[in-house]
This record gives C-alpha cells, sequence and structure tokens, in this order.
C-alpha cells in the first residue's frame, strides 16, 4: 500500500477517535452541567422551605410578644400558661423567656422579689471560669421567667447584655422596635455545643410608633425567643436527607461567617467540593442567613449514564472499522491491479522468449496501421525466419532449440531502439517487427540479418553457414500505398521472406 494511503488512513483513525472523544466528553460536560443544575434547583427548593420554617417560628414569637404587650403585669405562672401549649407543639423552640431591663437602682428589689420563688436567684454573667455574679452596671436585662423551666433554670437570672453578641440584638430590637436575632450562639443552658439563635421582640409601655428615636424611656423589656437550628432544619427538610447532600447553614452578617448548622463534615470523604452551591441570601430577625450544599460522589454517581461513554465508544468502534473497511478495500483493489496487470502481461507476452505474443502484434500492427493512415505516415514491417531450423532441432535436441530462439529472441529485442518499434514472436522459430514512421527499412533489416549471424551459434546442419542465421522480408506502406489493406502488407512481408529464402536464406528481401 502507498505511503500516503497508509498516511491519510492515520489521520482519518486519528480524526475519527479524536471525534469520538470530544463528543463524548461533550456530553459528559453536559450531563454534569444538567446534574449540577438539578442539584442546585433541590438546594434552592430546601433553602426556600427552610427559611419559610424559620420565619413560621419566629411568627410564633411575634404572636406572643402581641398578647402580652396587651397585658398590664407579667408573673411566672401567667408566664408559663401562655406559652406551655406553644412550646409543647413547637419542637424548634427551645425556650421562651421574660427579659425586663432592670436600673442598678432597682436590682435589690427585683432580686428580693425574685428570692421569693427562686431561692438562690441572682442577676449572673458569663465568665472564663462560668457564670458568676454580674458586675456593677447601669442597667441589666435579665432571664426573669423561662419556659420550660425545668430544662432551662441554668438560664434564669443571666444578664443578656453581659454578653456582646446578646447584647447587640437587644440594643438593635430596643432601637427599632423590630425583632432582631443574635448570631449563632452557644445556648447557656444546653451543655453540648447545640447552636442556637436568640431572637428580641422589644417590648414597649406604649406603642412603638410614638417612640423617640434612640430614646428608651419607654421601653420596658423584651420576650425572647431561643431556637434551636438542628431542630429547624430537620422540621424543615429531615425527610429529604438521604445522605447525598451535605446541608450548611452560615450567618453571613456583615464580616462575620458563623456555621450555624452542619449535617456532615465536609472534610469527610464522599463529598464533591467542587459542586459546592451556595443559596440566596435570606434575612432571619435582621441578619443575613445563606445554605450551603455539597453533593456527594453517590448523589451525582446515580443521576450519570452510561450514554457519553456509549456514544464515544461506538464512534471509535466505527471510525475503526470505517478506516479498516477503507484499508481493506484500497489493499484489495492494489491486488486486484497487480493480478490485472499481470494477467494483462501474461496474455500479451511470449512465455518461451519474454517477446510480445502474436495476440499483441497483431492488435498493436492494427493501430499502428491506422495510425500510419491518420497521420499520413510510413508503417514497415520485417518477418524474419530462422534458417533450418528443424534440422538444428534434430541436430542439438529440442531444449537445445529453445535456447536458441531464447537467444535469437534477445538479440532482436536489442537491435531495436525507439520505443514505438515492436518485436514479436509471430510463431514457432518466426519473429516480426513493427516499426512505424519507417520508410526504408531494408537497412534494419540487414542490421538484425548481421546481428543474428554474430551471435556465432554453431549450427552443423545449415546449408546457409556454420552458425545460426535468419532470413528477413520487408515491406512498407507509404502514402502511396495506402489503398493497400493490412492482408496486402502481410503477405508481400512473407513474399519477400519467400524470396529471401529462394535466394540461398541468410538474406534480406525487400518487396
Ligand atoms: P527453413 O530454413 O525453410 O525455414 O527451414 P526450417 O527447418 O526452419 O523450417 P520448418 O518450417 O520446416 O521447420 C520449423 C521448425 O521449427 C519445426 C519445429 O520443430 C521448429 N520449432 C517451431 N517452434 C519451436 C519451438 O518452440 N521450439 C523448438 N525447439 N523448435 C521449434
Ligand atoms: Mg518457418
Ligand atoms: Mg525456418
Amino acid at each position: 500500500m502507498k505511503h500516503s494511503t497508509m498516511f491519510g488512513a492515520i489521520i482519518a483513525l486519528v480524526v475519527g477517535i479524536g471525534v469520538s472523544i470530544a463528543l463524548g466528553r461533550t456530553l459528559y460536560v453536559e450531563e454534569s452541567r444538567a446534574i449540577e443544575l438539578e442539584f442546585r434547583s433541590d438546594i434552592d427548593q430546601m433553602s426556600a422551605v427552610f427559611e419559610r420554617e424559620v420565619l413560621l417560628n419566629l411568627e410564633i414569637l411575634y404572636a406572643l410578644k402581641e398578647a402580652v404587650s396587651v397585658l398590664p403585669e407579667m408573673n411566672s405562672e401567667r408566664f408559663g400558661t401562655m406559652t406551655r401549649r406553644i412550646l409543647e407543639r413547637s419542637p424548634a423552640i427551645q425556650a421562651f423567656a421574660w427579659v425586663p431591663v432592670v436600673r442598678r437602682e432597682d436590682v435589690p428589689a427585683f432580686v428580693g422579689e425574685q428570692r421569693k420563688e427562686f431561692v438562690n436567684f441572682m442577676i449572673r454573667e458569663t465568665s472564663t471560669a462560668g457564670l458568676r455574679e454580674a458586675g456593677a452596671r447601669d442597667w441589666y436585662v435579665p432571664v426573669q421567667f423561662i419556659e420550660p423551666l425545668s430544662e432551662n433554670r441554668a438560664a434564669l437570672g443571666f444578664d443578656l447584655a453581659s454578653e456582646q453578641s446578646r447584647l447587640a440584638a437587644l440594643l438593635k430590637a430596643r432601637d427599632t422596635g423590630n425583632m432582631a436575632a443574635t448570631a449563632g450562639i452557644r445556648l447557656v443552658q444546653e451543655p453540648e455545643n447545640q447552636r442556637g439563635f436568640l431572637v428580641f421582640a422589644p417590648l414597649y409601655r406604649s406603642a412603638p410608633d410614638s417612640l423617640h428615636p434612640g430614646s428608651a424611656l419607654q421601653h420596658y423589656g423584651f420576650i425572647n425567643g431561643v431556637f434551636r437550628i438542628g431542630e429547624l432544619v430537620d422540621l424543615a427538610i429531615g425527610d429529604e436527607f438521604s445522605g447525598d447532600i451535605l446541608f450548611q447553614v452560615y450567618d453571613r452578617s456583615g464580616q462575620e461567617n458563623t456555621l450555624l448548622f452542619s449535617s456532615g463534615n465536609p472534610m469527610d470523604e464522599g463529598w464533591e467540593a467542587e459542586g459546592r452551591y451556595t443559596s440566596a441570601v435570606f434575612d432571619i430577625g435582621g441578619r443575613e442567613w445563606v445554605v450551603e450544599a455539597l453533593p456527594s460522589a453517590t448523589f451525582i454517581g446515580d443521576r450519570r449514564s452510561q450514554f457519553p461513554l456509549f456514544v464515544a465508544m461506538a464512534g471509535i468502534t466505527l471510525a475503526c472499522l470505517i478506516v479498516s473497511y477503507f484499508v481493506i478495500s484500497v489493499r484489495k483493489n492494489a491486488e486486484l491491479t497487480e493480478a490485472k496487470t499481470e494477467l494483462e502481461r501474461i496474455s500479451f507476452t511470449d512465455a518461451l522468449t519474454g517477446l510480445a505474443n502474436r495476440r499483441h502484434f497483431d492488435i498493436y500492427l492494427e493501430r499502428e496501421y491506422r495510425r500510419a493512415i491518420r497521420q499520413g505516415s510510413a508503417l514497415s514491417l520485417v518477418m524474419i525466419d530462422i534458417d533450418h531450423f528443424k534440422e538444428y532441432n534434430d541436430e542439438y535436441g529440442h531444449p537445445a532449440g529453445d535456447a536458441c530462439l531464447k537467444k535469437v529472441a534477445d538479440c532482436l529485442r536489442q537491435v531495436v531502439h525507439r520505443p514505438a518499434d515492436l518485436v514479436a514472436r509471430y510463431g514457432g522459430e518466426e519473429f516480426s517487427i513493427v516499426l512505424p514512421n519507417t520508410e526504408t527499412p531494408k537497412e534494419f533489416g540487414e542490421f538484425c540479418r548481421r546481428a543474428v549471424e554474430a551471435l556465432g551459434i554453431p549450427h552443423k546442419a545449415s546449408s546457409a553457414a556454420n552458425v545460426v542465421t535468419i532470413s528477413v522480408g520487408i515491406s512498407t506502406l507509404t502514402p502511396e500505398t495506402w489503398q493497400q489493406n493490412l492482408t496486402d502488407l502481410l503477405h508481400r512481408a512473407d513474399e519477400a521472406l519467400y524470396q529471401a529464402k529462394e535466394t540461398g536464406r541468410n538474406w534480406v528481401c525487400e518487396a
């Protein structure tokens, strides 16, 4: 096979494989995009449900605040009655607390009053060593009543204004008149690391609308809700966790980035970090929350199909098949062409001498005859017959006769110089030469005769000479003799050959 064909086949194969891989890759990327979109839409939906759940719980606090603000006075029993039912039905609410603002001068009376019910009551603050009695300040915001009491007793008396994050939310609620949430905090009443957040609903002696901005005079306290984020997530989307989504909630207000909840550890194996998706920010009590999520390898694996791989493999197989088919056909074609050439060679060649055979001679002579007439040129024909060849065979044997025929044939092949001249084995020990564009072939005939004689092949039985000789008959077709046909031309050459034999052989005659 030609180098260029092989090169072309390799290029086609490489291109075919390349295109198949590219197609498979494109499909893979498309599929990945579709999976990513599905994941994002799942997370958007989950985060919307979660947001609604949180807001719903804040609504409960708001309703409670509305209810207590019309009461003249609050005590522990009343607070318990108002909140117990709600708390039973709201698992995400850790506690409701009643937190008044107590000025320093009112502290002894306030603490005295509380001790009637809780003997060890005192206003406390956090320190590195735990809770301790609060230091001297102008005012305090201690937890006065809290429900359910049994689980939240530790928070009783805790001054919410003593801790920065809570204080910030308190002031914000007081000054805006709206509910305000803290950042995610560790709850004092919870021993383990349960994250929660507090929301403060401010209470005023008169409607907040009539407030002078910044004035705390008419403001007397807060209703405080304590919420557990884990429970909120569980309530909202607990059923949807099948272990293939890592769900996280962050507080991203201002410079902060506090992790409020995580359904698992993102460092664990099996989470696809590059699939991380962050939902839109939503507002919870004046704070900015976002949901961040990671898909698991299983989430992606379950949604992936074998289609891109199948397309790539099918493409590669097809490319291989097409190129193989092409290569095989080219090879087959080349073999056929070779066989055809060989067949043509065989059918036009004489097996013994390798000269053109009689068939080739006839076709060639006919073609040259027509060309000569068309072009108005001369055409000569030379007929050659080995002298006393029967005797040669008799004397030296048939194989020697064959060898002699070959030598004479080779000799004649060499005396011819022009590409258009054709030497043929006419039959037996006879040869013929077609000489297109030749008007005076006598000299050529003589040249042939002398060349064979010069071979010096011994021929004891010849009466013409003691070596093998030939007799030559020549005829020529010129524009003047065009009326003659091919048969005439052949006949005249034959006649001339007969004359040469008659003359004594080893002779050239022209008709
Ligand atoms: P002339 O000089 O008159 O041509 O006599 P000649 O013996 O050559 O003529 P003839 O026609 O009587 O004999 C031709 C001989 O050529 C007869 C045949 O055995 C021999 N011959 C023909 N073809 C072959 C061949 O292929 N091989 C051999 N060895 N001999 C051949
Ligand atoms: Mg003969
Ligand atoms: Mg002869």
